[in-house]
């Protein structure tokens, strides 16, 4: 076990306990620090921590180093939550055994003492009625009232914000702060897990116009990590009533370059792509391979009916949005066999030209952003996996009456959705066999195709190698699901999948023994598929 870490699920002193034994050590001291209700006369609900993990780890290595070499104990360590903490949560555990209990007990107060002083830690307390922010740092504290001088020459005091007036003070430029995403990740949906998936997400947006600009804006605002730009345009004076991402001054522009600078400046953390190109039935398969996800924010049905298309072949998600006039509509693509797509609502194709675009109709700036800014809201869902109950359907937005109409959406029977083989719902397996409990697929494309929702239960770091043509769009970590952070849906048809089948198998029984019919393991996990 390594002396000194960070953990972002809940600690287990008994597993950390069983790796300190030793057959020399006679006895064995350990602290546990809870989180509790009230601090400085204010209840508190819940809290969150927050470290720089490699300095933090460093120095939590030497704290642990130290205290084993000064009181002659056998073996210490100390793990640190990090993540949003409940009340009765451990956030740190420190474990020492030794030959004798004196120096067990000396060296475990030594640890946590040191750790509380020294280890670069940030603490946010929330209330019944607001929170502390990332102020209650314990070394801060401990400069304050003289006893240690570590913060001022730490290597962290400049990343550190309680610091920022000082290197103003010193000349330098200052660093801009690093994002600060805490507003979001309060949600108990989003949480740290949540922001790591969307820092690991990725997002064509095709179209930088009065849909695409929101969208653009939202999401690398929320830290997604990368996105992609296609638009072969300039900007034009006529656009910036609608498009306030841009300026006079860039009219002329390439607005695929203009907009990746500005985002850049809007959030340094998110990598932009710039495709300054328009999307063409010779590029735009090549393009959607790159992402996860794709917003179709363009103002031309011919456009609109290429990305469908595109994204059924590619098996990805996307959301569309188109304005006319007053009135907006929004439609989620999701790659499962009975969901519509844009031609199964459009059986006839609209050709170009045939219903008005903001040219010829004329458009105020806020239908376009409110559309925009629900395509954007669609997708962040999508990456957090905030949208597994729901439905197909075509929302259609009136912001004159300032209505709102949900139309569900059906699979039209004459689209073949241009994929080889797909399989009518009526075939979906599980009826003739309610008891089975794995299935067994060649390909992911024909487990795609079989009518269950495919989700992958592998943690995160396990899926950041999938080549792209073996990405599962929906994710729910196991880790997750096991420490309630997550709940599987209660309803529906799902194809669980894991690396071997073994995580997928236990999670199945599980939810069968439950109650569950609709679940299902793929048999030996994505090792046993044929690329
Ligand atoms: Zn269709």
């Amino acid at each position: 076990m390594q002396t000194f870490a960070f953990s972002t699920v809940p600690l287990e002193p008994g597993r950390y306990r069983e790796a300190l034994a030793e057959p020399t050590a006679g006895g064995y001291a350990s602290f546990e620090g809870w989180v509790r209700d009230h601090n400085e006369g204010r209840a508190v609900r819940r809290l969150e921590y927050e470290a720089f993990e490699t300095l933090a780890v460093k120095e939590g290595e030497r704290i642990v180093a130290e205290a084993v070499r000064r009181f002659g104990v056998t073996r210490a360590a100390c793990v640190h939550r990090v993540g949003a903490l409940g009340i009765g949560e451990l956030a740190v555990w420190v474990g020492v055994s030794a030959a004798h209990r004196g120096e067990a007990f000396a060296a475990c107060r030594y640890i946590i003492d040191e750790v509380k002083h020294r280890v670069p830690i940030w603490k946010k307390e929330h209330y019944a009625d607001g929170d502390s922010g990332w102020v209650n740092c314990e070394r801060c504290a401990a400069v304050a009232d003289g006893r240690h001088v570590h913060a001022a020459e730490h290597p962290l005091a400049a990343a550190h914000r309680h610091d920022r007036i000082d290197q103003a003070a010193s000349g330098g430029v200052p660093p801009l702060p690093p994002p600060d995403y805490s507003r979001q990740i309060a949600l108990p949906e989003v949480g740290i897990a949540g922001q790591a998936k969307l820092a690991a997400a990725s997002v064509l947006v095709v179209g930088a116009g009065g849909l695409g600009v929101p969208v653009l804006q939202y999401l690398a605002a929320a830290g997604v990590g990368r996105l992609g730009i296609v638009d072969g345009d300039v900007v034009e004076a006529s656009n910036l009533h609608r498009q306030p991402l841009y300026g006079p001054a860039d009219v002329g522009q390439p607005k695929a370059e203009v907009a990746a600078r500005r985002l850049q400046a809007l959030n340094p953390a998110v990598r932009v792509d710039v495709h300054a190109e328009r999307a063409e039935a010779s590029n735009v398969d090549a393009l959607v391979a790159g992402y996860d996800l794709v917003m179709e924010c363009t103002d031309n049905f011919r456009t609109k009916f290429l990305v469908n298309d595109a994204v059924l072949r590619a098996c990805k998600p996307a959301v569309f949005a188109s304005v006319h006039q007053y009135e907006g509509q929004l439609q989620v693509y999701r790659p499962l066999p009975h969901w519509p797509c844009l031609r199964c609502l459009w059986p006839e194709a609209p050709r170009d030209g045939l219903v008005g675009n903001c040219a010829e109709a004329g458009v105020l700036g806020p239908v376009p952003a409110t559309l925009g800014a629900m395509q954007a809201m669609q997708a962040l869902k999508r990456l957090l996996g905030l949208d597994a109950g729901e439905t197909p359907a075509l929302v259609i937005v009136d912001l004159l009456g300032v209505e709102t109409r949900r139309l569900a959406a059906q699979r039209h029977p004459g689209c073949d959705h241009e994929r080889p083989g797909t399989t009518p719902a009526a075939e979906e397996p599980g009826d003739a066999m309610p008891a089975e409990l794995e299935l067994d697929f060649e390909t992911l494309a024909e487990a795609f195709e079989s009518g269950l929702e495919l989700v992958d239960i592998r943690e995160s770091w396990e899926r950041a190698h999938d080549p792209p043509g073996l990405q599962i769009p929906t994710h729910l970590p196991l880790s997750e699901l096991v420490h309630g952070r997550a709940e599987f849906p209660a309803e529906g048809r799902y194809l669980i999948i894991c690396a071997h089948g073994v995580r997928s198998l236990s999670l199945t029984e599980h939810l069968r023994s439950l109650g569950h019919p609709g679940v299902y393991s793929l048999r030996g996990g994505l090792a046993a598929l044929k690329s």
